[in-house]
């Protein structure tokens, strides 16, 4: 039996494995089948502490699987596919490949994925020019236009965010009644550099190595345009990976994010803990998730000290 599962290897879970191994709990971390979760899709990262100089995504999240390892981290490239939550533990996994693995503590660090608009283009060209993240991304734009897709308190913020690097922000959403908050709304309205495009919708993301443009569609006049702009920005909201928690009986709120007791990473189900994305419908940063991370791993550890 394992003393401790961690589901994830993004920040979030990575950091609660470097704490868990320094802890003596030798972890168990399953990095499914998106190692390193949404760092890896993003290029440079200048916003996490300790790098001045930016690092890239995938090399952070390595980089902190190997100092995890260093420490007796185990990791594999493998999916949970089933949980079951047994009262008082242990908890029973089921592994992608077949084996069953009873573990008396988990954490839940399963991230969460960004909504996509599914048009030609945005797959492609995910990472170069695509991005659902200003906060990580808008600075590589500076002086070039910009667009944002959606019309949400989210897409409402990047826009204003990047109204601090793009020559213009073009606002596309696809009805012609935003859902953002009237305060955010209005706050986007009145910038300058913002211009609104309702009612319609992206129906290609164009560029060749890196985004040139997008076409979309005005659902009223029927008129395509095609939008010179050198990134797209998404904000279409997040949809976090807890459904086979949430099935296990974790408890989530309406919008499927894992409830953590307040400053915790407690769930409801005694012994498992959550971090991370999953769990973090406000911020969703890199760092914020590590933080997370190491907070769900104390909190494991002292689960685990108790129970003995
Ligand atoms: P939301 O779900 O609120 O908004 C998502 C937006 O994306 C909607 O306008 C939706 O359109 C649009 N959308 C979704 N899918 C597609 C698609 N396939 N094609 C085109 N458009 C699409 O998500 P947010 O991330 O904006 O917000 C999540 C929560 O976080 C909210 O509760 C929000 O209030 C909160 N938040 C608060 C902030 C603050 O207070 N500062 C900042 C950011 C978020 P439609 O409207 O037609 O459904």
């Amino acid at each position: 039996m394992e003393k401790l599962v961690i589901i994830g290897n993004g920040p979030a879970g990575s950091t609660a494995a470097i704490y868990a191994a320094r802890a003596g709990l030798k972890p168990l971390v399953f990095a499914g089948n998106t190692p390193g979760g949404l760092l890896t899709q993003t290029s440079d990262v200048e916003n996490f502490p300790g790098f001045p100089d930016g690092v890239g995504g995938f090399d952070l999240v390595m980089n902190m699987q190997f100092q995890a390892e260093k420490f007796g981290a185990y990791f594999e490239y493998e999916e949970i596919t089933a949980v079951k939550i047994v009262s008082g533990g242990p908890h029973i996994l089921t592994v992608s490949d077949g084996r069953i693995i009873e573990t008396q503590a988990l954490i839940i660090a399963a991230g969460a994925v960004p909504k996509r608009l599914e048009v030609p283009g945005e797959d492609r060209l995910y990472g170069n020019g695509v991005s659902a993240c200003a906060t990580c991304d808008g600075a590589f734009y500076k002086d070039v236009p910009v667009a944002v897709a959606g019309g949400g308190d989210s897409a409402m913020e990047e826009a204003l965010f990047l109204t601090r690097f793009a020559s213009e922000v073009h606002l596309i959403h696809r009805r012609d009644q935003l859902r953002a908050s009237l305060i955010m709304a209005e706050r986007a309205k009145k910038h300058p550099k913002i211009k609104f495009h309702l009612n319609c919708l992206i129906t290609e993301i164009v560029g060749d190595k890196k985004v040139s443009g997008i076409r979309f569609l005005d659902r009223e006049s029927n008129k395509e345009t095609l939008l010179p702009c050198s990134a797209v920005f998404t904000a279409l909201g997040h949809t976090p990976c807890s459904k086979l928690f949430r099935d296990a009986g974790v408890e989530t709120d309406i919008s499927g994010f894992i409830v953590v007791k307040n400053n915790t990473s407690l769930t409801n189900i005694p012994g498992v803990f959550a971090a991370g994305d999953c769990a973090d419908p406000a911020y969703r940063q890199a760092i914020i998730a590590a933080g997370m991370g190491a907070r769900a791993a104390m909190d494991a550890e002292k689960f685990l000290a108790d129970a003995e």
